[in-house]
């Protein structure tokens, strides 16, 4: 399945400064920011900064540089929020099933609470 992206997506507009975050890490092929609508006590989203609908056309398309980077991101985000001993889930929704409602691949970093089971 061909993947398009929709740069008028409200990431995108984030990634142009055209729309204000609240950025808790930048590195050169990725960015962290805060949830408007937090479900935890932290919630960060972890984007990459190219175009890219979600994790299968990032997977699919992104260079190893980028890859790379982005995961690193993720992992620095855990240890800048003070979660990695406590635990925390990641979440990375995609399309209809998955009820992915901006479509720029993110990952949502949860902790701060039990965040209960997920599946069972
Ligand atoms: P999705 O369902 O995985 O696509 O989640 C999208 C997330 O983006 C939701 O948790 C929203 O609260 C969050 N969100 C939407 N707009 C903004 C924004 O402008 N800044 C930060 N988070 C946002």
């Amino acid at each position: 399945m061909g993947h398009v992206y929709d740069d008028q997506n409200i990431f995108a507009k984030i990634l142009r400064g055209e729309i204000p975050n609240a950025t808790v890490l930048e590195t050169e092929h990725a960015l962290a920011f805060r949830d408007i609508h937090p479900q935890a006590p932290t919630h960060v989203l972890v984007i990459p900064k190219g175009p890219y609908v979600c994790f299968d056309h990032f997977a699919q398309e992104a260079s190893d540089a980028e890859i790379v980077d982005y995961v690193r991101a993720v992992g620095e985000v855990c240890r800048m929020e003070g979660v990695a001993e406590d635990g925390w889930r990641l979440i990375a929704n995609a399309g209809m099933n998955g009820v992915q409602e901006v479509p720029h691949l993110h990952v949502h970093v949860l902790a701060g609470r039990n965040l209960g089971r997920m599946l069972s």
